[in-house]
């Protein structure tokens, strides 16, 4: 059931099994998990069904250095449904490498490896949307070429792994029936969690005060506790509970805050392939289920491990956008308005203006109005017409000549780390403090998997890489940190020495604590963190019903209803 949180007496106190604080991917799925079982389950959502300045303001923070982190309140959706209103929809598991302790990367490894979490990626395929949880070619793709590119057999880089795209799906809309139809479940709107007040000498949650804009405030109280506030705001709440004055929690671990990452990523270095250009398969396609998947280059577990280099891939993206010698006129349009475009996917196409520059582009929208136009209607038709959305635009190049974005893994360094600032929000919160830091040895390991892949194109003859060796520190860092991905700051270990949460997401220190987010990822992987997260969440909501049916109570598990698999994609 939904209730509005402002209609909630003032002072009043609501009382459930499990209070679950945050309503975006991670805190959705586990009200949605625990639906059928016998807990009742609030979820404390801070925010309504539309995004709303008054709410997203209460993300506002500090960023110590914004030209490479994105504004504290950016990239985050302080709403019902979380960021999962607009995120992107690319779903990749995590490698098995990311969760080995590696000797070159400081404080690498999980408590457990991949195939504790492979049945929790089959049940999270079903709320991404994604179809089969195939991310390998050949099975994803099976009358489709194996590679990406055809005669590359390096033991190093690889073509055959592919990602795989939700709608994207937004969960709030995904679960708003079955979360409303259910009885022990309720999702309080318009209510923003303001803390977490300690019992038992900080060792367990006593309740969590809550506030509205009415003004009114009132708490929750649980027996268990999940925090699942999105990547930053989880360390923010956790952070001002274990500082509070009055009933601060005894969170055991100095990392709360620290190990901050997200990925690096950008377009460094052009490509000229010599195999025929209609044999490259670096765009979309559909899979027999329906689903837009998309191919990369991905530096294998063995040749990371040979040369020491984090976990990194490689796209395939259109040739520089902003020099109008491509002659594209679908490329010189993007450049033209790019202006409009959202800052995580126009940061790509930023350059100097010049008036030569700009009269190119217009040139070449003006000689080729037709190409223009027909592109015009069949991405309006794929991006906005359809069920699954295309993604993004990828040209193909009838050069055969493309620029390579790469995706690689942060390692994670105590000294990148969110903090609490003097600053409060209207709400009396801390407001955050951002101090995101890139390591030398991440910027290298990009330089070097760069290197390596110009190798084995070179050794296999499959075309030219070309690279600035000189500027490449530069042109690695210019991007800076991907908007949205926001994790580690609460990481998961095995030791309160090494990490915040235990195998289970509990907090260290306390008993009825728990945390769902990117937040818990102690490593970054060159996957986008939201399949994993919703992994975890779809994982941890079992282990709260096994506690349960331990305890006192029988948990039954729930199915998410899937809408029909094969969907009308064009190819
Ligand atoms: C433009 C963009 C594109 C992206 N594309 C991708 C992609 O392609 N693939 C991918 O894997 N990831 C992508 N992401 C990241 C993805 O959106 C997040 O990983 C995902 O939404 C995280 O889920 P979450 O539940 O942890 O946090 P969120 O979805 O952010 O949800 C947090 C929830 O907590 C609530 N909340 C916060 N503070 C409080 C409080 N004090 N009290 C009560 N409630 C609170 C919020 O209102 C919200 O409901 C993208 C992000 C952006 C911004």
């Amino acid at each position: 059931m939904f209730l509005d949180a402002c209609d909630i007496d003032d002072g009043a106190t609501l009382e459930c099994d499990v209070c679950v604080i945050g309503a975006g991917a991670a805190g959705l799925t586990i009200a949605h998990e625990l639906a059928g079982s016998a807990l009742s389950v609030i979820v404390i959502s801070g925010g309504g069904r539309r995004r709303r300045g008054r709410d997203q303001a209460l993300y506002r923070g500090t960023v110590r250095d914004p030209s490479q982190h994105s504004w504290a309140d950016r990239f985050r959706e302080r709403r019902y449904g979380g960021t999962t209103a607009i995120w992107g929809g690319r779903c990749v598991p995590y490698d098995a490498i990311d969760f080995e302790a590696r000797p070159y990367v400081p404080h690498s490894g999980w408590p457990f490896g991949r195939d504790t979490l492979e049945p929790y990626y089959a049940r999270a395929a079903v709320y991404c949307e994604i179809g089969a949880p195939l991310f390998d070619a050949a099975t994803a793709l099976p009358d489709r070429p194996a590679s990406l590119l055809p005669g590359l057999a390096s033991e190093a880089v690889t073509g055959t792994t592919i990602e795989r795209f939700s709608r994207p799906t937004d969960f709030g809309r995904l679960l708003e029936r079955r979360l409303a139809a259910a009885p022990a479940v309720r999702v309080l709107l318009d209510a923003h969690c303001i803390g977490l007040a300690g019992a038992a000498n900080g060792a367990a949650i006593d309740h969590a005060p809550c506030a509205t804009f009415r003004p009114s405030r009132f708490s929750v109280r649980a027996r268990t506790y999940v925090v699942a506030a999105g990547g930053l705001e989880t360390a923010r709440l956790l952070m001002a509970a274990r500082q509070a004055s009055a009933q601060p929690l005894a969170i055991a671990s100095p990392w709360l805050g620290r190990g901050y990452m997200g990925h690096l990523n950008g377009t460094v270095g052009a490509i000229r392939f010599a195999v025929p250009p209609e044999r490259i398969n670096g765009g979309y396609e559909v899979s027999p289920d329906g689903v837009y998947c998309r191919r990369r280059l991905w530096v294998t577990a063995a040749a990371q491990r040979q040369h020491g280099l984090l976990n990194t891939m490689f796209r395939l993206h259109h040739p520089p956008i902003a020099d109008p010698t491509h002659r594209d006129p679908v490329l010189s349009a993007m450049y033209l308005v790019k202006d409009l475009v959202l800052y995580e996917y126009s940061r790509k196409l930023r350059a100097a203006r010049s008036l030569g520059h700009l009269l190119g582009h217009l040139r070449n929208v003006a000689t080729r109005p037709l190409v223009l136009a027909r592109f015009g209607i069949d991405f309006v038709d794929r991006r906005w017409l359809r069920p699954r959305r295309l993604p993004s635009v990828a040209r193909f190049s009838p050069t055969g000549r493309y620029s390579i974005e790469f995706h690689a893994e942060q390692s994670p360094d105590p000294a990148s780390r969110l903090e609490l600032g003097d600053a409060v929000d209207c709400f009396g919160m801390p407001e955050l403090v951002i101090d995101w830091r890139v390591h030398a040895r991440d910027v290298d390991s990009v330089a070097r998997a760069y290197a390596l892949l110009q190798r084995e194109l070179a050794a296999a003859g499959l075309g030219v890489l070309e690279l600035d060796r000189d500027g490449m520190d530069a042109a690695i860092r210019a991007d800076g940190a991907v908007g949205g991905h926001h994790l580690g700051a609460v990481r998961l270990a095995d030791a309160p020495e090494r990490g915040v949460v235990d195998r289970h997401g509990r907090l260290f220190g306390i008993a009825n604590g728990y945390v769902a987010s990117a937040a818990v990822l102690p490593t970054s992987s060159q996957a986008n963190p939201t399949f994993t997260v919703v992994a975890l969440a779809i994982r941890l909501a079992d282990h709260l019903r096994q506690r349960a049916h331990a305890t006192r109570l029988s948990a039954r598990p729930v199915r998410l209803e899937t809408r029909p698999r094969r969907e009308p994609v064009p190819a």
